[in-house]
């Protein structure tokens, strides 16, 4: 991504508010740890079932087509109506049965088998050139792989990071879910993804929440662009932002 020079004279200041974040954040809710032994196909088809629903949702879905097809060659060969029965619950059911079917495909014609563990050789960008241009793979999904199925540095952005990066001020407000991989990719701590990632969804839940962010309270509250604004009289707070 091109950056202009006012970007760039921004860039380390970011960074640094970033190491920040993170320290901050492990310092309160510390240190994740990976867990071991994650299929990266079954990361991948989580993540693409994540897409435009929620956690539980995306948990019903998955479950519900794990536990209708025990492996996933059952899965490529089962009729499409019974794909979408199973994961009916994460929506738009018959666009991501679609979408897995064409996956499983792919890797079924490439490898002659259902397994992801020829991408474990590869850099991350040729799993980007390689798995990244498949239909319904966009960068949070490929981010997903990444860091949960590879133990990859690689920083996913949902809409819960999206949200809280732009309150506090590492994401632009301009700037979508989607370009901030770019975006964040030079600027996040080395080796902190997992541990930034997994603790800013956790401070989405606790305390930035979508509805009601417990401002007076929050223990970032020095670091939020968004915050300082409000302080300084010349933002709504983030409750009347939202209901604007
Ligand atoms: S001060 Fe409010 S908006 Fe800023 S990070 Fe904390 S909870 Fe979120």
């Amino acid at each position: 991504m091109r950056r202009s020079r006012e970007q760039w004279q921004g860039h380390e200041q970011r960074k640094s508010e970033l190491r920040n974040i993170t320290l901050l954040l492990e310092k309160k809710f510390g240190i994740p740890r990976r867990k071991f032994g994650e299929d990266p196909l079954d990361i991948l088809m989580e993540t693409l079932l994540s897409q435009n629903t929620n956690d539980r949702n995306r948990d019903k879905a998955f479950q519900g087509l794990k536990k209708r097809f025990p492996n996933w060659e059952d899965v490529l060969k089962a009729k499409s109506r019974r794909i979408v029965s199973a994961i009916r619950p994460g929506g738009l059911a018959e666009q991501k049965a679609g979408r897995i079917h064409k996956i499983l495909y792919w890797i079924k014609r490439r490898e002659g088998r259902l397994s992801l563990s020829f991408i474990r050789k590869m850099n991350s960008k040729e799993i980007r050139e390689t798995v990244g241009i498949l239909k319904g793979i966009g960068p949070k999904t490929l981010h997903c792989l990444l860091l949960f199925g590879l133990g990859r540095d690689a920083f996913p952005v949902d809409t819960h990071i999206h949200r809280i990066g732009q309150r506090l001020g590492f994401i632009p407000e301009w700037m979508s879910a989607d370009k901030a991989h770019e975006w964040l990719a030079p600027l996040i701590p080395k080796r902190k993804s997992l541990s930034l990632h997994l603790n800013l969804i956790r401070f989405g839940r606790e305390v930035c929440k979508v509805k009601n962010p417990q401002c007076s309270a929050c223990f970032l509250k020095e670091e939020c662009a968004l915050f300082q604004r409000v302080l300084s009289g010349t933002s709504l707070s983030p409750e009347k932002l939202r209901r604007n």
